[in-house]
């Protein structure tokens, strides 16, 4: 059995936020944002110009994943540094 790591980029993460209010048809999404406090703040604006409370928030981040005979790519790994 081989050996791997994975490192996530902590400042990577990507949020999202999708309108679900039960029983509407709208299809309102944030996109992509940086934050939770964006998130926040796009879900509180929607639902005050529109009254829909129920979203999907989503999350997300990308990872490094390291595995034997495959090293890191130089960028790969001076991201990785960075962080
Ligand atoms: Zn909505």
């Amino acid at each position: 059995m081989s050996a791997w790591t994975t490192v996530q980029y902590p400042t990577s993460r990507i949020y999202e936020a999708e309108c679900t209010t039960d029983g509407l048809d709208c299809t309102a999404a944030s996109g992509s944002m940086r934050s939770i406090g964006d998130v926040g703040a796009w879900t509180k604006a929607h639902c005050q110009e529109t009254g829909h409370t129920r979203f999907l928030r989503i999350f997300s981040d990308h990872a490094i994943v390291q595995c034997e005979g495959h090293p890191l790519s130089p960028r790969s790994a001076a991201r990785t540094l960075q962080q």
